[in-house]
């Protein structure tokens, strides 16, 4: 079929004919008229199925109908809190899929609680530097999550709201497990039975299986080349950059290290002064000069994307410099991989701060004039062999990566795991909802 290039609208109709009939008008006046391609979306188990049926057969091919069957209830991400409103306007619970930390969880409930407290006294309040969060873990505030920094800025009075909103959701699915995080499990267990906020169900981790991934590539097959359990994987996600000056030391610092690497290679961001070079679209352009040649047979650069999963379970893979996104962490853990924390922004600082200082799974370089600074090949060096020619703490990382590789499989995969049967819970709550609703 032809792509269409038609913009797509999504019309979601209330319960009721008088709701349905005309919006249905709309749909097809948009797609006759003004070269919209609509959706009518109908929440079946709210409306009366002959009425639903009878307005939506007469609709010409050209508007698409959806009928949301027997609804019990609906869960948007956690960046789309306003849609509670729409379960609570059509009577069914919400609940936020939260595909991070239940520890950011235990933040955001943290900040709003003590809004809500400063605020009644006509006070604005920042979260106090550092801050104490359960399972000892204190975080600075250079470590919270960007919106959390400046108790002044416009974003914060949003995030506010956001957690505001999280009060009405029935419950919230988080990406984690207990043993990831057991003291923020439990804390949320206590406001949750206290009243106070949502209980969270720690249903994760939700990981890609790796045979979704393309099984042919590059990588791959540099990886079936080397021997089991020698290669450090480098990469930072889907977003992350470096500057020039930190890309060449780490270059610097993996070849030192003299250990095998798999590293996908980002454009680093580029200021005036490095413009107009005449590599502004390679990112192995970017590398020191005879690097790629000097690392042959040990290291492989890409450009690309790797296919991430599939990388993390080779069995030649046996360490990851990541950025610390939660997926990668999640995945990193499901594959029983140590990492070296890499964060780089959004909520990575924090869960840098759970991955050395709760799970004990990674370690951190540190950067030479603190955040913000370089991170030199030395200490990349140092990381890599503390990791890879296992030291004390390299060891303990390793052993707690299998240990929670194991956990992450008792927990999520197996039928009787706490994860399964947390998801189980809440599935089990929709199931009644909708029998007794027949
Ligand atoms: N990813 C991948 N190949 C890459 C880079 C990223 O498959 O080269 C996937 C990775 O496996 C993860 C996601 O992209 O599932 C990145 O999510 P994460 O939360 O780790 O970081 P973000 O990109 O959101 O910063």
């Amino acid at each position: 079929t032809a792509e269409d290039h038609r913009p797509h609208v999504v019309l979601l109709a209330s319960p009721g004919a008088g709701h349905l009939i005309p919006m249905a008008e709309l749909a097809r006046r948009l797609a006759d008229h003004h070269g919209v391609a609509p959706t009518l979306a109908t929440l079946a188990g709210l409306s009366d199925r002959a009425t639903d049926a009878a307005v939506l057969s007469s609709l010409p091919a050209s508007v698409a109908t959806a009928s949301i069957g027997s609804t019990a209830a609906l869960v948007p991400d956690f960046f789309c809190a306003a849609a509670l409103s729409v379960a609570d306007e059509v009577g069914v619970p919400g609940y936020i899929f939260f595909p991070t930390s239940i520890t950011a969880l235990c933040l955001m409930r943290r900040t709003v609680e003590l809004h809500d407290d400063f605020a009644a006294a006509g006070e604005q309040r920042a979260l106090p530097d550092p801050l104490e969060l359960p399972g000892g873990v204190s975080l600075r505030t250079a470590e919270f999550p960007e919106a959390f920094r400046d108790s002044t800025a416009p974003v914060y009075g949003q995030l506010v709201e956001t957690g505001r909103q999280y009060r009405g959701a029935a419950g919230f699915l988080a990406n984690s497990f207990y043993e990831l995080e057991p003291a923020a499990v439990e804390d949320s267990k206590k406001a949750a039975e206290k009243g106070t906020f949502p209980p969270a169900y720690p249903v994760g981790p939700f990981v890609r299986s790796s045979s979704d991934e393309p099984g042919e590539s590059a990588c791959l097959e540099w990886l079936d080349l080397q021997p089991a359990g020698s290669v450090v994987f480098v990469s930072f996600g889907s977003a992350g950059v470096l500057s020039v000056e930190q890309t060449r030391e780490l270059a610097a610092g993996l070849e030192l290290s003299g250990h095998r690497f798999l590293w996908v290679v980002r454009m680093p961001s580029l200021n005036d002064a490095h413009r107009n070079g005449g590599h502004d679209e390679d990112p192995l352009a970017w590398l020191p000069d005879g690097f790629l040649e000097r690392t042959s047979g040990r290291g492989l650069a890409i450009a690309a994307w790797a296919p991430q999963v599939r990388v993390l379970s080779h069995p030649a893979t046996a360490a990851f410099v990541s950025h610390c996104g939660w997926n990668s962490t999640l995945e990193s853990v499901a594959t029983g991989v140590p990492m070296i924390a890499w964060p780089l922004y959004a909520e990575q600082k924090m869960n840098t701060v759970i991955l050395t200082e709760v799970a004990g799974v990674a370690l951190r370089p540190v950067a030479h004039g603190g955040d913000g600074g370089v991170v030199s090949r030395k200490e990349v060096a140092a990381a890599v062999k503390e990791l890879m020619d296992p030291g004390e703490k390299g060891s303990a990382a390793r052993r707690r990566a299998r240990e929670l590789q194991a956990a992450a499989a008792a927990r999520a995969w197996s039928p009787d795991g706490a994860s399964r049967r947390a998801l189980e819970e809440v599935a089990g709550k929709w199931k009644n909802a909708v029998r007794e609703d027949r």
